[in-house]
């Protein structure tokens, strides 16, 4: 990656937003999505082409990404629970199209109201549908192992259940699998387990990014773990706004602030300028005021003489 060691993905105006009942104006959405870039962010889920009965917080997400192309260098992401989301998506020129799959087959029946078969079908659509685009426009594709750490309904997934539809997501012709801790359930040990398992069956190069939570107070020990294991993509969200509506107890997503701090203090790039980025949270709080936004860096502020570019490997200065 140009310039960096990490990516940080924002997935605060889809996954935050989605789980909160204030409808956040586009307006804020715009403004927060340009701040967040301009702080260096350089990937956003901008929203899901979700019907707007559903989630009528994210009813204007065409807007939202026709906003966000604008912004020079940003990768713009969107969540599709379909192809008909797909569809949306592509008209509407998303860079990144992200796929969720349950491993946990009651909760894919709970979130998205189909079987295993069915996703993996609509995956299938979602491929032809993006190689049908001349070469130029065609969007990344990603299935997202969703419940992977474990579901609220199911409890522990198998192994081998996990495994299997990894390997089904690329057959169907997903560029790519990631991981998400939906529930909040992951540990250290495992996300090793887990990133090892899906590397083993589908390949190194097809798992990089990771979505986790900070539900159980593990989320940034967990982020730790994926990055010992070389990932390089990490979800987060700007104050920790966020969660899963339909895992009761799940909320929160890791808070970006934070990790970006664990990051740079570590000598890892992000690209992001922390104190940019802290500001961009009195969007937040102006925009949906009765949200609790989450984080330490934002209330104790970065250590006295913080220089993160001072704490880059010397290999790397020189
Ligand atoms: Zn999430």
């Amino acid at each position: 990656m140009d310039g960096i060691d990490i990516l940080i993905s924002e997935v605060g105006p889809r996954d935050g937003l989605q789980s909160i009942d204030a409808i956040m104006p586009l307006e804020a959405k715009k403004a927060w999505i340009s701040a967040e870039a301009a702080a260096g962010v350089r990937e956003i889920e901008v929203g899901s082409f979700v019907p707007a009965k559903l989630l009528p917080q994210l009813a204007d997400t065409r807007e939202v990404v026709a906003h966000a192309l604008t912004i020079p260098g940003l990768t713009v992401a969107v969540l599709v629970p379909n192809a008909r989301g797909a569809e949306a998506a592509l008209e509407a020129g998303a860079h990144k199209l992200t796929l969720p799959l349950s491993v946990s087959e009651t909760h894919s029946l709970r979130n998205l109201r189909r079987t295993h078969e069915q996703v993996l079908e609509e995956a299938r659509a979602i491929a032809a549908m993006i190689a049908a685009q001349p070469p130029e426009k065609r969007p990344h594709f990603e299935g997202s192992l969703s419940t992977a750490f474990g579901c609220t309904l199911e409890g522990a997934i198998p192994d081998a259940q996990i495994a299997r539809l990894a390997e089904r997501l690329m057959a169907a012709g997903c560029d790519e699998v990631g991981l998400s801790d939906t529930t909040g359930y992951a540990d250290p040990a495992a996300v090793k387990h887990l990133i090892n398992l899906v590397r083993d069956t589908v390949g190194e190069k097809t798992l990089t990014g990771i979505h986790l939570h900070n539900t159980r107070g593990l989320g940034l020990a967990n982020a730790l773990a994926a990055i010992e294991c070389g990932l390089t993509t990490l979800d987060s969200s700007l104050g920790g706004l966020g969660g899963c509506p339909f895992a009761p107890g799940a909320s929160g997503n890791i808070v970006t602030e934070d990790l970006v701090f664990m990051l740079e203090a570590m000598g890892l790039r992000t690209g992001i300028d922390i104190d940019r980025l802290v500001a961009t949270r009195e969007i937040l709080a102006a925009a949906v005021p009765n949200e609790p936004l989450y984080g330490f860096i934002p209330d104790a502020g970065l250590p006295l003489g913080f220089n993160a570019a001072a704490r880059r490997p010397v290999k790397e200065v020189a």
